[in-house]
């Protein structure tokens, strides 16, 4: 199974092909490019159109869309979603995720990668201000201009921005604004590089779970889905909230196997006898 060439088709109108594809290659899979459908009509990040389907039920749904539009065994989907993360309302938590759909088998592989996306809005009818709030970031990042008007997306530097302002005649003078306008990170995948980032850990979490094949029946994704907690602390012995062994199990055959993390003991820091 590991050697023969599959193809699987990837519904994405955001570029997210050459983010997904290398990893995917090295997995012996071919990811194709659908384009026959809006995936907006499923939600947008900038809101526009409201998100009906949880983020998962999103993702699967893609991916299921895509065997049935191009006809492959094999389909893909990506989705990723703003929240939640260790500091809610603080920091701007990315969750990305890229469902592998199987149709013979009727079965989903969901890879994940998460982490923080320092980006944020500023409202101002200050140029310079805009200005410095742009070069803050990576070059790479789009951004999304709000008037009282209208909104332009997509502008990656500075220059972009200004030149928005100046088509929407905003420019007073050299440094000011004729209104208040916001500008917010553009989230969209291709106007984003630190989304970029997650989706190809996602894409080589799927790879190696392509190529994590069950002892017992030779399936794929033979990988941890469950964990234990109650590491024993390296002191008094007392189980913490540390990982004890994750549990990898097959969704075909159902065989499990204990998988113990790199450390037996946890530091007595987690422990809540020696650290309460
Ligand atoms: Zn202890
Ligand atoms: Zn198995």
């Amino acid at each position: 199974m590991g050697s023969t060439k599959q193809r699987a088709s990837l519904l994405t109108k955001h570029h997210k092909l050459p983010l997904i594809a290398p990893a995917l290659a090295q997995a012996g899979v071919t990811v194709e490019l659908s384009v026959g459908f809006d995936t907006d009509t499923l939600g947008t990040f900038a809101g526009e159109i409201p998100r009906t389907l949880s983020p998962v039920e999103c993702v699967k749904t893609k991916a299921k869309l895509a065997c049935q539009l191009s006809g492959l065994s094999f389909g893909l989907g990506s989705e990723g979603s703003f929240g939640a993360g260790p500091a809610p309302g603080l920091l701007n938590w990315d969750h990305e995720m890229l469902c592998w759909y199987n149709s013979a088998r009727d079965h989903y592989i969901i890879a994940s990668a998460a982490g923080p996306v320092p980006l944020s809005d500023l409202e101002t009818n200050q140029l310079n201000l805009l200005h410095e709030h742009v070069v803050q970031h990576d070059a790479a990042q789009g951004w999304i201009i709000k008037h009282s008007t209208g909104l332009v997306k997509g502008l990656t530097g500075f220059s972009a921005v200004r030149q928005a302002l100046e088509q929407a005649q905003l420019l007073n003078s050299a440094t000011q604004l004729a209104q208040n306008v916001r500008l917010s990170p553009d989230l969209r995948a291709h106007f984003c590089p630190s989304r970029q980032q997650y989706i190809q850990q996602a894409a080589a979490q799927l790879a190696a779970r392509l190529q994590a094949l069950c002892p017992k029946c030779q399936t794929s994704d033979f990988w941890r889905k469950e964990l234990q907690l109650g590491l024993p602390c390296s002191t008094c012995s007392y189980p913490t909230q540390r990982v004890k062994y994750y549990i990898k199990k097959c969704d075909c055959c159902g065989h499990t196997e204990q998988e113990l993390p790199s450390e037996a003991f946890a530091d007595p820091a987690y422990c809540p006898l020696c650290n309460p």
